[in-house]
């Protein structure tokens, strides 16, 4: 049997947040009545293609899927459980965010099978999350986080973004220092910076938002989030992601992971959903009136060639800390790894930013620092 991760897109929000360059908008109740309708429709009709599979992970994103009544992600899961052979230990995430949960709907999520939330915190300090357009307070953050651990999850991802407008380090240090503190403390916490996407409101009217951190205190906050994070026992396992030991997402590891063992395949449902399967690669369409009509909803559609597969198994793989196997590679293309990418691996591990022992390539702290640097170095 292969391994499949399932990624879900939700596509609804309350309301968009002026740096979101997600799928997501809001949308009224008989238009998620309608999609959910869909979703399940294209997830029975895909069935057939994953019979030797092995569902690892399901993971919902979005989007805010908790925005859903619990009923409806009962049914996308109970889809799911008929057609496609879920592994008993299956890692089921969902996509929360305060002020669209409460405790009753969180027992529901539970009892429905979701074992893992993810919940969007992205800062401890109101006022960055009103310049954000967050529908929620940290306040509501720590109801949704209490009513979570009180439904009985034990696996809980807290989503955090640094170098937002108006951020200073010392507010950052605190949203950290929350976040860590929380009783009893995430299992997981996702640390990206922000980046400010061309099309959003904050890109189109940057000078009308407080400044953003400049160069030398974002690399500041880089480093303390190493720091603070380290300190409480989290581990890093990919240059933005962070966990106790064993607490690592499965769902993002099946990804990641995918360069390295082409029996980790990754297959997305819902509106604009990618998916990556075998040498095969395909985005969803991202208009929601073909979706919800459901013919011919795959876009993009391109068969990876074995420069691509190397390519994604360095990149892929590099992200993650504990780095690339020589003999793997060997293994997955019949090729040296040196022979491909000699200059690049003798190059950046003479100037300290990737490090080598014995199999094992691995970006080191400096490299994960500048990856991008590196990695533009690995395209074929
Ligand atoms: S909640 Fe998330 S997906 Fe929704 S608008 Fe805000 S950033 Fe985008």
């Amino acid at each position: 049997m292969k391994t499949l991760g399932v990624y879900i897109h939700i596509p609804f929000c309350v309301r968009k947040c002026v740096y979101c360059d997600f799928l997501s908008a809001p949308a009224a109740e008989e238009t998620q009545k309608k999609y959910v309708a869909a979703l399940k429709r294209e997830i029975e009709q895909n069935a057939p293609f994953y019979r030797d599979y092995t569902v690892e992970t399901i993971f919902f994103g979005g989007g805010t899927p908790s925005i859903l009544k619990a009923e409806r992600i009962k049914g996308i899961l109970n889809v799911l459980k008929v057609h496609y052979n879920i592994a008993k230990t299956a890692e089921i995430t969902l996509e929360a965010n305060p002020k669209t949960t409460d405790y009753e709907k969180l027992c529901a999520l539970k009892i429905a099978g979701i074992n893992r939330l993810s919940i969007g915190l992205q800062s401890a300090d109101d006022r960055e999350l009103k310049i954000l357009g967050r529908i929620h307070t940290y306040k509501d953050f720590l109801q949704t986080y209490g009513d979570a651990r009180a439904a009985g999850f034990g696996n809980i991802n807290v989503d955090l973004i640094s170098a937002l407008p108006s951020q200073t380090l010392e507010s950052w240090i605190n949203t950290l220092e929350k976040a860590v503190s929380l009783t009893p403390p995430p299992e997981h916490i996702s640390a990206y910076s922000l980046i400010v996407e061309e099309g959003t409101p904050l890109y189109e009217h940057l000078e009308q938002f407080p400044p953003i951190p400049d160069e030398e205190t974002e690399r500041q906050m880089y480093y303390e989030t190493k720091r603070i994070l380290e300190r409480h026992g989290y581990e890093r396992y990919e240059i933005s992601n962070y966990a106790k030991q064993g607490c690592e997402s499965r769902h993002n590891r099946i990804y990641w992971q995918r360069g390295i063992s082409h029996t980790h395949d990754y297959v997305g449902f819902g509106l604009g959903a990618s998916s990556t399967v075998g040498n095969s690669r395909w985005k969803n369409t991202s208009d929601m009136s073909s979706y919800l009509n459901g013919a011919n909803i795959k876009e993009d559609q391109q068969t990876l060639s074995e420069n691509d597969l190397m390519e994604e198994f360095v990149f892929l793989g590099l992200r993650m800390t504990a780095g690339i196997s020589a003999a793997e590679f060997h293994r997955t293309f019949q090729k040296n790894i040196e022979d491909i990418y000699r200059e690049p691996i003798e190059k950046w591990t003479s100037q300290g930013l990737l490090a080598r022992d014995g199999d094992i390539i691995r970006l080191t702290d400096k490299g994960l620092d500048f990856s991008n640097t590196v990695f533009a170095d690995f395209i074929l």
